[in-house]
């Protein structure tokens, strides 16, 4: 039987192996490579709209609109899936579910970001033989190797401190910007051969949270101060 991720609240069910390649686009030098990913990304919403629909659930749901619209924007950084019809189903159990290497995922209207949405679209492309591994943390980097504006919420498995994403408070552009930054980072060290990038992910990511903590903390004592004034 095809094991299905749950996210955050539930269990993870998962032992697949895969054989490990990684993707074209981390390969080469790591500014480049990133920047000419994220330029054809950015090409692709242009060139074909891509297919999305509700399942009879979901198109019973008020916040139906709203959840299609978020699953849309996320599907652009996600150029695998060009050509396929991706049905986006409801759950309360998690705040996401998907089968690796499916067409299908189940979304939680109630607490939905951009993050949990990649990080469902990430679990599509296990188990095809994209370089892909399975895995939490593994699906956790990949999709915040996406596109920083995807980064809009605290990841359900790699460690990030409290001090930047907190869960509750909005995540800060310099904060989305750090973690996009530091996962492509690992993907680029992982294509390199290095098998330890998921420890490489979370210690460069506390390395560099004391500085983002304090600019955040900063930005909102000016904020305040601006609200009093
Ligand atoms: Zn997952």
């Amino acid at each position: 039987m095809t094991p299905l991720f749950y996210d955050r609240d539930k269990t993870v069910r998962n032992s697949n192996s895969l054989v490990v390649r990684a993707p074209a686009c981390y390969r080469g030098a790591r500014n480049e490579a990133a920047v000419q990913f994220e330029l054809e990304l950015l090409s692709i919403p242009q060139a074909k709209a891509p297919r999305v629909v509700a399942s009879a659930v979901l198109r019973k749901h008020r916040l139906r609109n709203d959840v299609l619209r978020r699953v849309n924007y996320v599907r652009r950084f996600f150029p695998e899936l060009e050509g396929e019809t991706i049905t986006v189903g409801l759950t309360r159990a998690a705040s996401g579910m998907a089968v690796p290497g499916g067409s299908r995922i189940w979304l939680n209207p109630s607490r939905l970001s951009y993050h949990t949405i990649a990080h469902e679209l990430i679990h599509l492309l296990q188990l095809r033989n994209l370089g892909i591994p399975s895995g939490e943390k593994a699906c956790d980097v990949f999709s915040l190797a996406r596109h920083w504006t995807l980064n809009d919420d605290r990841p359900s498995y790699v460690r990030v401190p409290l001090s930047v994403i907190d869960g509750s408070s909005p995540v800060g552009e310099a904060v989305s910007r750090m973690l996009y930054d530091v996962a492509c980072d690992a993907l680029v060290r992982r294509a390199d051969g290095h098998r330890r990038y998921l420890a490489y992910f979370e210690s460069e990511v506390e390395r560099r949270s004391p500085a983002l903590a304090s600019r955040e903390n900063r930005a909102s004592v000016e904020l305040s101060k601006s609200l009093l004034t």
